[in-house]
């Protein structure tokens, strides 16, 4: 069993025709979770407390000031907003708040956010890369300052650098983020000398045109023991699918198995306690056979 935590709300997130990060992603997610035996909760409305835990409030104010009532508003060149935007973004950060509480009371093992926009490339005062807020460095932030946990990780093995998540947690020594991208590639951050104030972060970059061996080998030489090494009590993984072979955005050649492979080794840290949460995935095939490998072995794990 795992849980997975969704809401229709995500649709009301509507980009400009075209923008690869579509409304149509969601029904490409439902496939990969038909069939899995999950507990689905609706993603509750995260409170501006927990936005907080990372951005500045007049950055909040700004993107909520922001959102059109009709049509779109641009962010940057690639960040849209549309009349529904802010209660999808907002139902990801009640999404992560609510599978953290879970996960961390012990009332289920994995779960999953399958919410849009995603997040790991939102920095405390910027939204860029299709991101508005940092949903899954908000959820370490729940973690550690709510919980009171003393050690969680972040991994993030979307094809793209976590610059994001990496802003924000830069200064958080309970926290390690790790992360595999592609290099060079958006956003051009993630330079294995960029390791956080307190020697925190790791990052991994992977060569185009690498597939699931390359993956495999970094994740055994570098990340894995990483996490040993820090023994974090909850995991959190920023789940981007858009290494996949297939993905249109990127040049690595990950399959599902290698989701699979890696979701289990991940799964083996901080006692099994994983929250998983969407982040990139842009060919809707490929999406869904991942999000079947990936949160198929959350399922396995979760029982
Ligand atoms: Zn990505």
């Amino acid at each position: 069993m795992v849980l997975v935590y969704t809401h229709e709300a995500f649709r009301g997130h509507v980009t400009p025709p075209g923008h690869p990060e579509r409304v149509e992603r969601l029904a490409a997610v439902e496939r990969g979770l038909a069939g899995l035996q999950v507990e689905r909760r609706a993603c509750p409305l995260g409170d501006e407390a927990e936005v907080l835990r990372c951005h500045p409030a007049g950055y909040l104010a700004r993107v909520k000031a922001a959102v059109p009532s009709e049509g779109w508003a641009q962010l940057d060149g690639d960040t849209f907003l549309s009349p529904g935007s802010f209660e999808a973004a907002m139902r990801a950060v009640g999404g992560i708040r609510a599978a953290v509480d879970a996960v961390v009371s012990g009332e289920a093992r994995t779960a999953f956010v399958a919410g849009r926009p995603p997040g790991h490339h939102a920095e405390r005062e910027t939204a860029m890369g299709f991101c508005l807020f940092g949903t899954v460095a908000i959820g370490a932030k729940r973690a550690l300052d709510h919980h009171g946990l003393k050690r969680v990780a972040v991994v993030d093995f979307d094809v793209h650098h976590g610059n994001g998540t990496q802003d924000l947690l830069w200064d958080e020594g309970r926290c390690l983020f790790a992360s595999t991208h592609q290099m060079p590639l958006y956003p051009g951050t993630g330079r294995p000398e960029e390791r956080g104030a307190q020697g925190q972060v790791l990052n991994v970059p992977l060569r185009e045109g690498s597939g699931g061996r390359a993956m495999r080998e970094a994740y055994e030489r570098l990340v894995f023991p990483a996490l040993e090494a820090w023994e974090p009590e909850l995991l959190l993984i920023s789940a981007g699918f858009d290494a996949h072979a297939d993905d249109p955005l990127a040049g690595l050649e990950w399959q599902p198995e290698d989701y699979a492979w890696l979701t289990e080794r991940l799964c083996d840290f901080a006692g099994g306690r994983v929250v998983s949460s969407l982040e990139g995935g842009y060919d809707l095939d490929a999406l869904a056979a991942s999000v079947a490998a990936h949160v198929g072995v959350l399922e396995e794990r979760g029982r």
